[in-house]
């Protein structure tokens, strides 16, 4: 082999162990030198190495471990530095919108959430709102220098290689280019990634969730639409476009209501929180308050409001069975209105499944409440937008090197 080619596979194994090391502090926190040894399978003297160029770069710390008593040199403790490497996160939902700055090890280090009227729902109009409350939060976080990219998670189905939202029926939108118009606003300083939001809290969910370490989960967002999220062998899958999961426009009812879509009797159209508030004789427009009024009904024992709660739990468990049968998950997560009438549909999905799923997945197959409530695919949008720094720390650390050139001068005596 010539020298040239040994030197370029060193340095694919260098930035791929880096990528691993990065990954595992990310996603698990503080770890020591050893417990990296450990999970990498890489020797001591490649861990300091790699944490070494890590440290150097910001993007993590190490720190010595107080001495416990026991024999023997305790491991230095490396943690991510959430500072180090921010990203930019945003939420479009039907009746809220939302920012959040999220360091690398997944913390929130400042957001913003607040509602919004269904009326207004052009995409410049909802991209405007969105750069005015991303100017509100991180005032004395970090600088803008340490953001990796921005990601956005949208309650519609959005094609993943140009951010096209090609629907989005419960925000009137079809094939709106989000991706361009945010371009227009916030730049291409750093790269923009657009996803669909029941996608992204599935992501999130099983990274940082209650689907941690499960390899098959679904996870199911109930609003006014009903998303789906799925994980497969611990990968999201995403259809040949992005555009898979969406389970809410699966047909459940043929004698059923007119959906958005333009179909009739979709699963959202009996599980949604239009259909919860018409059952129980309110507005099904009411958004967002007129649910938690109800939720809070039924705390107190209205029969109305159990009565509406228990028959929307039925057409969940119904639309459920079929999916348990199609995907055999060993985990559905329930997000969003899901989660919040859990309690009460609980026993109402669980007969259903008893009655309708098939019997050896049924068996398999638990439904549990979102562990990270209302900002899953804020949290999910944030991890699609660090993935390319978690692929390749090497290639920011060198661009990152390369911008202290010009605003550090003391950068060029080190170097030379
Ligand atoms: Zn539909």
């Amino acid at each position: 082999m010539l020298r040239d080619e040994v030197g370029l596979r060193s340095e694919t194994v260098r930035r791929t162990n880096l990528s691993v090391i990065l990954r595992e502090l990310h996603a698990r926190g503080a770890l020591s030198r050893s417990e990296l040894v450990v999970r990498s399978r890489l020797t001591r003297t490649a861990i300091r190495g790699l944490v070494g160029e890590l440290v150097a770069s910001g993007l993590a710390t190490e720190t010595r471990p107080a001495l416990d008593g026991t024999p023997g040199r305790p491991s230095p403790i490396v943690r991510p530095d959430p500072l180090g490497a921010t990203v930019l996160a945003l939420d479009i939902e039907v009746d809220s919108i939302a920012a959040a700055i999220v360091g690398l090890g997944g913390q929130i280090i400042d957001q913003v959430r607040v509602n919004r009227p269904r009326r207004e729902s052009s995409v410049r109009r909802i991209v405007a709102d969105l750069a005015r409350l991303a100017d509100t939060i991180g005032a004395d976080g970090p600088s803008p220098r340490t953001h990796v990219g921005i990601g956005v998670a949208v309650v519609g189905v959005v094609r993943r290689s140009d951010g096209v939202v090609s629907m989005a029926p419960n925000l009137g939108w079809v094939d709106v280019g989000l991706r361009e118009a945010l371009v227009e606003v916030f730049g291409d300083d750093v790269p923009i990634h657009v996803a669909n939001e029941a996608d992204l809290a599935a992501l999130a969910e099983s990274r940082r969730g209650v689907a941690v370490g499960v390899r098959d989960v679904l996870f199911l967002s109930g609003e006014v639409g009903v998303g789906g999220g799925i994980i497969v062998d611990g990968e999201p899958f995403t259809g040949a476009a992005g555009y898979s999961g969406e389970v809410g426009h699966m047909p459940i009812n043929p004698a059923g209501l007119q959906c958005r879509c333009g179909a009739v009797g979709c699963w959202e159209t009996e599980a949604g929180s239009e259909s919860l508030l018409r059952r129980a004789g309110r507005s099904p427009v009411g958004g967002r308050a007129a649910v938690d009024a109800l939720v809070a009904e039924a705390e107190g024992g209205s029969a109305d409001a159990l009565r509406a709660l228990e028959e929307t739990g039925r057409w969940i468990g119904i639309g459920v069975a079929g999916l348990v049968n199609l995907l055999d998950p060993t985990l559905v997560v329930f997000g969003g209105l899901f989660q919040r009438i859990h309690p009460f549909v609980a026993p109402t999905v669980e007969a259903e499944l008893d009655r309708r799923a098939l019997a050896a997945p049924r068996r398999l197959v638990r439904v549990v409440p979102s562990g990270l409530g209302v900002e899953a695919s804020l949290l999910g949008a944030a991890e699609l937008a660090m993935e390319p720094l978690l692929a390749d720390p090497a290639m920011w650390m060198r661009s990152r090197e390369g911008s202290a050139r010009y605003s550090e001068p003391g950068f060029r005596r080190v170097v030379a």
